[in-house]
């Protein structure tokens, strides 16, 4: 026990009680009065993750809720019951005992889990929180399915990307384990290895990796194919993101394109029309054609990723080369098969769709980390008041009473 706790430094401080003690007395609110927080093993098939991790539960407890796990939940994550025990959790002899918490954790709600996830919502009652990722702007209807149970809804992926709620933001957290297990799976795919080396059995050249999209996973991407010795270039339509290529040691290559408006509201990319994607896949197909690894994490917040990599481009790489699509929702490549490896002429493709969970215990860790912020920061005496004048729970809270309550899940919904 004493040996995992040290890997989890993080959850030695207790952010909960300091940011309980902070609340303001006099806002508005209703009081839920919920004590249990329940986890329960993911059922996404592959899924490895878990939403609490053993070091965080003291500081839930020391807050005067409990924690009932499932038992199992975190075995895949490398967190045993055992040692969810040793740290205050009780174990639940049954599923159905951690989905009755009064707030339920979980890494994949319905929306992310659309078909084994169906099979809780007969669990869930009116009132209940339901906190975790569950695609609500891209699978409006699963989050009408929940809010229909009655349960109160929050989505991570809703978090604001506002300073205070930093240490919330699941989004950044996975995209950086994606952008690590990405390098990694080119790396163990391409018939070269990164790194040059000169021997006595003469000299390997480094491979040539390009980064499509420089935002958090690609950031990442970058700096760990850089560790392996790869010469790596990034292109992202954010202007700003130049800089952060630069300063990570890659080549930023440059595309006389008009990017003035491709960055908006929280740093994200915006929507571009058909003419500029036409134009950056004409810009792209030499650069692309003169690299190993071809890395792509271009995406636009809710809506299907951009194609800036066509067949004909693929066509044009060198013999043996790789393409990793991280872009969620359709991906980057117009080949790419969602979870599936392709091969098409001599280049191979590959359509992860989970990466985080190849890397489940630093994924949970991370993950814990984020939604117990948030839970401290909805949670007070035990109970959510659900304080509508904070842009967290204002932004995060898709459904309550029955009703999808977010504007622009209700506006994806076409209510
Ligand atoms: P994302 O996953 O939505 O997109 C990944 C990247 O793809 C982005 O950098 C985007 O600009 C890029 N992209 C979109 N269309 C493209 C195209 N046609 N060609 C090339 N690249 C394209 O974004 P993300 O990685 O989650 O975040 C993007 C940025 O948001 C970060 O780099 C950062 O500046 C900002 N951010 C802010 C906070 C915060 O303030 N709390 C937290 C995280 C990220």
């Amino acid at each position: 026990m004493r040996v995992l706790g040290s890997l989890h430094p993080l959850f030695g401080r207790t952010p909960i009680c300091h940011n309980l003690d902070r609340r303001k007395s006099n806002m508005h609110h209703e009081a839920l009065n919920y004590m249990e927080v329940g986890v329960v093993r993911e059922t996404l098939p592959g899924e490895r993750r878990v939403a609490l991790v053993p070091a965080v539960v003291p500081a839930l407890v020391k807050t005067g809720l409990e924690v009932v796990v499932e038992a199992g939940a975190g075995a895949a994550a490398g967190f045993p019951d055992e040692l969810f025990r040793s740290r205050g959790a009780k174990i639940a002899s049954s599923r159905a005992e951690a989905l009755a918490a009064g707030a339920l954790l979980q890494v994949r709600a319905l929306g992310c889990n659309p078909e084994a996830g169906r099979a809780d919502l007969v669990a869930l009652r009116p009132g209940q929180v339901v906190i975790g990722m569950c695609e609500p702007l891209w699978n409006p209807q699963a989050a009408a399915e929940l809010a229909k149970t009655g349960v109160t809804l929050f989505a991570l992926e809703l978090i604001p990307r506002i300073t205070r709620a930093q240490s919330m933001d699941v989004l950044s957290s996975m995209a950086t384990l994606a952008g690590y297990r990405s390098v990694l799976l080119a790396a163990t795919t391409l018939g070269k290895m990164f790194p040059m080396l000169t021997t006595a059995a003469g000299t390997v050249t480094p491979a040539k990796v390009f980064i499509v999209g420089a935002g958090v996973a690609g950031l990442q991407a970058i700096a760990t194919a850089r560790r392996l010795g790869a010469v790596v270039s990034a292109y992202d339509v954010r202007p700003a993101a130049k800089e952060q290529v630069q300063s990570l040691g890659a080549k930023f290559v440059e595309m006389p394109l008009d990017t003035a408006a491709a960055e908006g509201k929280g740093g994200y990319a915006q929507a571009m029309d058909e003419e500029f994607y036409g134009r950056q896949r004409e810009l792209m197909t030499r650069v692309v054609a003169e690299h190993d690894v071809v890395i792509t994490t271009a995406a636009i917040p809710g809506q299907k990723a951009p194609v800036l990599i066509t067949r004909e481009m693929v066509d044009h790489m060198p013999p043996g080369s790789v393409i990793v699509d991280i872009a969620e929702r359709g991906g980057n490549c117009e080949l790419t098969r969602p979870g599936e490896t392709l091969q098409q002429g001599n280049v191979t493709i590959l359509g992860p769709t989970n990466l985080p969970a190849d890397v489940p215990l630093h994924a949970s860790q991370m993950f814990a980390k984020n939604i117990t912020t948030l839970l401290a920061h909805l949670v007070r005496d035990g109970k959510f008041p659900l304080d509508m004048t904070d842009e967290i729970t204002r932004e995060t809270l898709v459904a309550r009473d029955g009703q999808v309550v977010h504007p622009r899940v209700r506006a994806a919904l076409g209510l």
